[in-house]
Formats: C-alpha cells, sequence, structure tokens
C-alpha cells in the first residue's frame, strides 16, 4: 500500500480507519484497482516515478462529512486533493498534484439545491454535472439555459474553479466570473460562506457577489485554500430567437480591422455569441493535408492572397452570434454587417433568425451543441482513443492567453509555429484564437501524450522550453497539466515573485500544516517548499 509523503504507515492506517468511520467503509479506496481510475490518463509521465498517483480516495456524501475528514487529515498532517468529477483531462484528471495525496472525491454531493428561474440561478454542491443541471432544468420546464463548457460530464463547480470557459453570451462564458456566492470547507474543517452568504439566512447569497469587505472568492479559485462545498451559478433566461452569421475578409491584414470590430461589437453587448475565427491558412496541426493547390501555412503571403483571390476564399472568417427577442437578433446581424462593411471587401453570409428552443434540424451538423446550452461529450472524439489523434492516449495543451488584436494573433502564430517546428513539439492542434473570455483570446497548443516515455520526456522538455518563450513575448498561461504548473508559476515573476510570495504567506496562514492540494499551480506548502530548496 503506498502511503503518503512523510506519513507513517500506522498514522496512514489510523486515519483509513477515521475516514471509514465518517463515510462508511464503502466510500474509502485503497485498492491498486479502486485507485486505477483516480489516475490522470492523459498524463504525460504515465507509468514514469514522477506519475502522480492518490495513495487513498475518499468520497464523502455531506459539507459535514468533508469538515470531518479536514479534521482528521490536519490532525494526521495527511495530504488531501479534492476533485468535483475529476474529469479535467488535459490538465490532471482525477490525480493529485502531489502524489500519494488521498484524493477528496465529492462526486456523490450531487444535488442541486436551488434553481430560482425568476432571478436566474442554481446553487449546486460539486458533483452536480452539465448534464445534472440542463436535466434538471428540462424536467422542471423552466425557461432558462445554461452555458457549458465542450465535455458535459464535468462539473459546474470544478469547471469554474479551474477557470472554465463555455460557448454561450459572453456574460456567462468565464464560469468563475458566472458564479456567486461559496461555501468553503478550510483544510483545519472550518466552513464559511462568501459574499452574501456570510449573513446568517441571507436572501441575495446568489445574486450578490461582492457580499461586505475584502472579495475572497478569487482565493479559491485554481487554490490549495479550501474544498468548494456550494456554489451559486448564474443562468440565462432562455432567448426568444438566435442568428449566427460569418463575415469573410479578404487579406491577411484585414484581422486587424475585423478584430476591432469584433471587440466594439462584443465590448458594446451588440453580440453576445462566442465569435469563432477561422483562416484555411492558419497551421492546423502540422499534419493535416492541405487541398491540391493550396499554399502551405508558412507560404508567403502574397501566394496564399494570390490563392485566396483565385478560388475566392476568405482570408479569415469569422462567425458571429447573437441571443435574443427576433426583432433584437436581425438588427443586431444588420448592424453588424454595416460596422464591417468598412473592411474592404469584406462578405457576409447566414444571419437567418432562428426560434428557440432549437428543433433537430437547427442541431443537424453541428459538431457541439454548446453554443445552444446543451450539454455533449461529441467534442471528445478529438483528444484520445480517436482516429484523429495518434497516439491516442491524450493531450496536454499550452494554452497562452494573447492579446485581442489582429497584430496579436499573427505574432503569435507566427511564434508558436515557429517555436513548435523548432523544438519538434508532437503539436495535433492548434486552435484558432478562441474568444471565450471577452477581453482577451486564448489559443490552445494540443500535443499528443503517449505511453512511451522517451516520446514523453522529450514532449516534456519541449513544452517547458515553450512555456518560457512565449513568457518571454508576454504571453502567459492560464491553465496547465500538473507536470508544467511550477514551471507556469515560475514566469509570473514581477517583482521577485512576490505573487508567489504572497500566495505562499496566505496558504502559510490558512493551512498551515499544508495539508490541502500542495503544489497546485505550483503554490507549495511551508515544509515542502523547504524540502526543495
Ligand atoms: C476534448 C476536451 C475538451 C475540453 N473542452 C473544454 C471546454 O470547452 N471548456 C473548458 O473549460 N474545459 C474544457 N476541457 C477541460 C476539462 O475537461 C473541463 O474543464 C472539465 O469540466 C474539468 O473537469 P471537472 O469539471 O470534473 O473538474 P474537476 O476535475 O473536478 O476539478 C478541476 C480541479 O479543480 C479543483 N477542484 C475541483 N473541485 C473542487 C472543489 N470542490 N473544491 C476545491 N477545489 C476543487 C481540483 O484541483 C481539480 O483538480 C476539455 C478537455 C478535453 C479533453
Amino acid at each position: 500500500m503506498r502511503t503518503p509523503p512523510g506519513v507513517s504507515a500506522e498514522d496512514f492506517a489510523a486515519a483509513i480507519a477515521a475516514f471509514q468511520a465518517v463515510v462508511g467503509r464503502d466510500w474509502v479506496f485503497t485498492s491498486d484497482e479502486d485507485l486505477e481510475p483516480y489516475r490522470d490518463a492523459y498524463s504525460i509521465l504515465w507509468s514514469e516515478p514522477d506519475e502522480r498517483i492518490a495513495s487513498a480516495a475518499v468520497a464523502p456524501l455531506t459539507a459535514e462529512e468533508v469538515q470531518a475528514v479536514m479534521r482528521i487529515a490536519n490532525d494526521k498532517r495527511i495530504p488531501i486533493y479534492p476533485i468535483s468529477t475529476g474529469k479535467n483531462l488535459g490538465y490532471g484528471g482525477a490525480a493529485p498534484v502531489l502524489s500519494g495525496s488521498i484524493v477528496l472525491d465529492l462526486k456523490r454531493m450531487n444535488r442541486i439545491l436551488e434553481i430560482d428561474e425568476r432571478s436566474a440561478y442554481a446553487l449546486v454542491e460539486p458533483g452536480v454535472t452539465y448534464f445534472d443541471l440542463y436535466r434538471a432544468i428540462q424536467d422542471r420546464k423552466l425557461n432558462l439555459w445554461i452555458d457549458c463548457p465542450d465535455p458535459g460530464w464535468g462539473s459546474v463547480i470544478g469547471n469554474a474553479l479551474d477557470y472554465g470557459g463555455g460557448y454561450t453570451h459572453s456574460s456567462y462564458r468565464n464560469h468563475f466570473d458566472a458564479h456567486c456566492g461559496m461555501e468553503v470547507v478550510l483544510a483545519d474543517g472550518e466552513v464559511l460562506r462568501t459574499g452574501m452568504g456570510a449573513l446568517p439566512g441571507a436572501r441575495t447569497w446568489q445574486q450578490n457577489k461582492y457580499g461586505y469587505g475584502p472579495f475572497v472568492d478569487g482565493l479559491f479559485k485554481q487554490s490549495s485554500l479550501g474544498v468548494v462545498t456550494k456554489m451559486g451559478i448564474w443562468l440565462y433566461p432562455a432567448p426568444e430567437a438566435y442568428a449566427a452569421g460569418v463575415i469573410g475578409v479578404p487579406r491577411k491584414a484585414d484581422i486587424n480591422a475585423l478584430v476591432d470590430v469584433i471587440n466594439y461589437l462584443e465590448n458594446t453587448v451588440t453580440m453576445q455569441g462566442m465569435p469563432v475565427f477561422a483562416s484555411p491558412f492558419l497551421p492546423l496541426g502540422f499534419a493535416v493535408p492541405l487541398p491540391p493547390g493550396m499554399p502551405s501555412s508558412d507560404a508567403s503571403v502574397v501566394e496564399q492572397e494570390a490563392y485566396a483571390a483565385r478560388t475566392n476564399t476568405p482570408f479569415w472568417t469569422v462567425t458571429v452570434s447573437y441571443y435574443g427577442p427576433p426583432e433584437v437578433v436581425k438588427a443586431q446581424w444588420e448592424y453588424t454587417k454595416k460596422k464591417a462593411s468598412a473592411i474592404p471587401g469584406a462578405s457576409f453570409s447566414g444571419g437567418d433568425v432562428i426560434a428557440m428552443p432549437p428543433k433537430p434540424e437547427d442541431l443537424t451538423g453541428m459538431l457541439s451543441k454548446s453554443p445552444f446550452g446543451i450539454p455533449a461529450l461529441s467534442i471528445f472524439s478529438i483528444g484520445a482513443r480517436s482516429e484523429h489523434s495518434d497516439p491516442t492516449e491524450g493531450h496536454i495543451t499550452c494554452s497562452p492567453i494573447i492579446p485581442r488584436t489582429g497584430e496579436g494573433i499573427t505574432e503569435a502564430y507566427e511564434l508558436i509555429q515557429k517555436t513548435a517546428q523548432r523544438l519538434e513539439l508532437p503539436v495535433t492542434v492548434l486552435t484558432p484564437p478562441i474568444g471565450c473570455w471577452a477581453r482577451t483570446f486564448v489559443i490552445l497548443v494540443m500535443m499528443a501524450v503517449s505511453h512511451d516515455p522517451e516520446k514523453n520526456k522529450r514532449t516534456r522538455t519541449g513544452f517547458r522550453e515553450l512555456i518560457k518563450i512565449l513568457a518571454d513575448h508576454g504571453y502567459g498561461e492560464y491553465r496547465t497539466a500538473p507536470a508544467f504548473q511550477d514551471d507556469v508559476m515560475a514566469t509570473y515573476s514581477f517583482n521577485n515573485h512576490a505573487l508567489l510570495r504572497f500566495h505562499e504567506a496566505v496558504k502559510d496562514a490558512i493551512d498551515p500544516n499544508g495539508i490541502l492540494s500542495a503544489g497546485r499551480y505550483g503554490v507549495w506548502p511551508r515544509h515542502l517548499r523547504e524540502k526543495k530548496s
């Protein structure tokens, strides 16, 4: 049996027995077979000595049981790693950052505590998935939509806490921003509520984020400071209609004006849906066969533009979408066309107004139904165990945040493409700039992971170098797999790593025994920092 680092076999056995007394014997897992699902299926350290492996898992049913587990863990100095549904594939899955930690698996806490149609919010526990919330809304025939990420089996809380994003209205796509009010169990078993929730009998816990005094919810985003046991999430009143149109522009440099127009439309909320940029000339991985006669992504701009003109192919397109009353949606598309017509040669297609809820035919051909707030798993086919990926074990993703300008896109792509080619990184997908958050883009550079340690080692070395090069150019990662969390944190180094030093000071104050999510996002408790140095 594996034991947590620095914990004696006796203390570990005593803790396991105490956990069993709290949650019941059936909900404490220690055998290799039972712990297999807590491995990170997409691990870049697969079967290597450094692979992050749990020593046990405990699955409580209530916040009170979480409190009891934390008190026992604190007493015996057992490291604990909470997950909600543990589907964070590409970013660590269900595995702890510190090997030997006990996974606190919250998926049994799957109650939807409240859905308020008039004020458009839900209060959920960590095990509530997007499928669960969607079904509850449908079953109760409520006039509400959810915003969900591509994988519908993830949890509302887990995804929001890891800074996840979705695909509908701009006010809801940033899931951490769309949360309102938390209940949190701290490392010592104390429980607190944030925002208005700190007021006993509060009537606006899910309506007013900021409550009174400093805003502490951010301390629990991508953090190691608490176990979130309840969270409010704002829902979208179901729109009456939807429309999507495509704008095309003929030249490479037109992206500069195009992004400015889109930003204006989004920042004035004239356009609410997620803008989806595309270009046939973007390097989509390095192994995608090009149509006959089409110049490759590293051909000269003159050649690319000549091909675009010859074949009447826009150099760039952006799909824009709208949610709202039919008259408004129609007017917003008309206004968009007027605004974008200032770009010479701009072309427009689509824009049909579709009444909501969507009919089956409205969904035909859509790879993902997320733009309609419908959770699914279809996108999973791009990642692992599919014909799209070789090897098929999964992927890790380098996810730099870049400026929301055309110049930003051009510069970032040139840098990523050149660097990835030079480092021979196994890039399988390099996404177009994704605009799930309103003020920046994120580019996902997805790299295949393998079960071959040599290949993984080369990928890790290259990935680390890519992180540094991107940071040197001002692009920071927003989220990464555990193998690289220290590397990314090291790049946020302003004023001799003042931010990390602040995180460490808070960590030492709130969790002095350093038992909760040790090492997550590069923040290590004091005893492990001292050991490392
Ligand atoms: C093909 C593919 C497509 C994807 N598409 C998207 C996408 O569109 N958008 C997106 O955002 N992500 C996407 N992901 C990433 C990921 O799968 C999702 O974000 C998923 O929702 C995360 O899993 P989860 O919700 O089960 O979170 P969990 O794994 O439960 O949680 C994530 C992390 O947050 C912390 N945590 C979780 N719960 C708690 C808690 N209650 N208290 C304290 N800490 C906690 C833990 O450290 C945990 O490791 C994609 C992944 C793949 C492979």
